[in-house]
């Protein structure tokens, strides 16, 4: 009987793990992860930490799943050193395990070179559910929070300040918000959103250090001088793949289209694979199940799991926001721009190489068309093969869209709704299994997670 040793309990490890017990029945499946809970839904940490979720709902898996697909969870497990030469990884406890196939989903960790203190006590990255928990204990408090980064947990992390009530602020080391994926139309939409919602908002912040106080971090230091006193602060800006127990040489891991590394029977999958952001829940997804495949042996069925086309898919201040491929055109570059004009928060550009090849997009406020983008960047469509319907769609923000749908608010698949869908449905995406219910929005429907 062959040994499947995941490492990483997140999305990557668990579709991997999934996929292998659908695949080879008789497997044993090990799973180990550093976390001290299983499989949750990390888009979901801003609710949890605003409070609007409860612990149990964060959960992707019921506690009986892993007994039923028999994978052994091994939790607060660290592996620190992968031996592909004797087929072995370490841990720290000594302990050691050896594997027949090795699936390494370790996700990626915060990169704070260069801010002195950002080890302290109350500085977090925003990345697990036991730091979410320190926000969300702050709760109805006069804390303040100060937050860094231009990253998706930085936003998360800055929205779920603003909901509970706190002081925060945020320091944006540039002048505009997330500068290489949004373009300046769609990041004053979002920075509207969070000057609304009460975020004070420091453009041109280069964080030099966070000071300390009896033991744990009191304030973010500027390298102008500038102090923000902090009960908690938010260190999102810079993220690395945790590949520290693998043994990389100089130059960074070496990973080939169909994810499999340098070393006999050891594939990536996940945000650990490459080191650019934007990082994907859906992308984790789907190569959790390519290297799934791919272990089994199952080479034929295994897609390319890595994409060249960076998707941002989120909701930022609650506002919907897709940003495909390409999206910022510096001034005569080379890439033209069909766009709209900002209607309130609604806001659709396209960007075209010199060639006519759809190279990205951005779509903010209704999203329904991110999929067929999507798909288009990466086959390399010209303007001439998009579709007149779609471009009807894109373009017209009263045009009544033919895709009824809505967006899963944890892995952004776009699901199809019956034509009968009404509000108060109770909807189950298809990807993550994730339950919700329809509600009215000013777009068609919306969502609302169900506990
Ligand atoms: C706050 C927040 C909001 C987000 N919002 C969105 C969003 O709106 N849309 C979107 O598409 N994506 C979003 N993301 C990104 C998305 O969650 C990630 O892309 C996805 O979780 C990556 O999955 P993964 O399985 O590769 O890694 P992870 O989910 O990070 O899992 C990796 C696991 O491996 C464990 N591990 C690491 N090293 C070791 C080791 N040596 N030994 C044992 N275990 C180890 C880690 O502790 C972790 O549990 C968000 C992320 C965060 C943090």
């Amino acid at each position: 009987m062959s040994r499947y040793l995941i490492i990483g309990g997140g999305v990557a490890g668990t579709r991997a793990a999934q996929t292998i017990r659908a695949n080879v029945p008789a497997a044993e499946i090990i799973m180990v992860s550093r976390e001290d809970h299983p499989f949750y839904r990390r888009p979901q940490l801003g609710e949890y930490a605003a409070g609007r979720l409860a612990e149990a709902a964060l959960m992707a898996r019921n506690p009986s799943f892993w007994e039923e697909k028999r994978i052994d969870l091994r939790l607060n497990t660290e592996v620190v050193a992968v031996e592909p030469s004797a087929s072995m990884v370490r841990m720290l406890d000594g302990s050691t395990l050896e594997y027949d196939h090795l699936i390494v989903a370790t996700g990626r960790e915060p990169n704070c070179e260069g801010v002195d203190g950002s080890d302290l006590p109350g500085v977090i990255s925003f990345q697990t559910l036991q730091e979410a928990a320190q926000l969300r204990v702050l709760q109805g408090g006069d804390g303040r929070v100060v937050v860094y980064g231009d990253s998706l947990p930085a936003l998360q992390m800055v929205q779920a300040a603003a909901t509970s009530g706190l002081d925060i602020t945020y320091l944006v080391a540039g002048e505009r918000i997330l500068p290489g994926v949004l373009d300046e139309d769609a990041s004053q939409i979002l920075d509207g959103r969070l000057h609304a919602a009460g975020v004070k908002v420091v453009k041109g912040a280069d964080v030099r250090s966070i000071e300390k106080k009896a033991g744990r971090a009191a304030a973010v230091k500027l390298s102008s001088g500038q102090v923000y006193p902090a009960d908690l602060v938010g260190a999102c800006a810079a993220y690395r793949p945790v590949t520290a127990a693998l043994p990389v040489a100089e130059g960074g891991l070496r990973v080939a289209e169909d994810l499999s590394t340098p070393w006999p029977h050891v594939w990536v999958a996940g945000d650990v694979v490459g080191d650019e952001p934007p990082f994907n829940w859906l992308r984790a997804w789907r190569q959790g199940e390519s290297v799934g495949l791919a272990a089994c042996g199952a080479q034929d069925s295994v897609r390319s799991g890595r994409s060249s086309v960076h998707v941002l898919n989120c909701q930022l201040m609650g506002l919907s926001v897709v940003a495909i491929g390409q999206t910022v055109v510096p001034y005569r570059s080379g890439p033209s721009e069909v766009r709209t004009e900002v209607i309130g928060e609604f806001y659709k550009k396209l960007v075209f190489a010199p060639d006519d090849r759809l190279i990205g997009a951005i779509l903010v406020g209704n999203v329904a068309e991110a999929g067929e983008l999507e798909e288009a960047v990466g086959i390399g469509s010209s303007r001439s093969d998009l579709d007149p319907a779609l471009m009807k769609q894109l373009f017209e923000p009263t045009y009544r869209p033919r895709f009824i749908g809505v967006q899963c608010p944890v892995c952004r698949h776009e699901i199809q709704l019956e034509p009968d869908a009404q509000v108060g449905d109770r909807v189950t995406c298809p990807i993550c299994g994730v339950d919700f219910e329809l509600v009215e929005d000013a777009q068609g429907f919306g969502v609302q997670m169900v506990e």
